[in-house]
């Protein structure tokens, strides 16, 4: 029972920190660091850096990428 209750503990804790790591991104721009047709953005909550062309911030989130 303990274990049945563990494994659903850790499926959670997955379920949670997956999504936190795709939907609590808060991309803002960097006007400072644009490119050349390219925006540049930085995570607010990660820290990551991202460029995009279509002048939208990214989707994803980028922690764990590129570091
Ligand atoms: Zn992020």
């Amino acid at each position: 029972m303990i274990i049945i209750a563990g494994f659903i503990l850790a499926f959670v804790l997955i379920l949670i920190f997956s999504n936190r790591s795709t939907r609590d991104c808060r991309w803002r721009a960097e006007r400072s660091g644009d490119r050349d047709g390219q925006r540049k953005y930085r995570c607010a909550t990660c820290g990551a850096v991202a460029f995009t062309e279509t002048g939208k911030p990214p989707r994803v989130c980028l922690a764990g990428e590129g570091r």
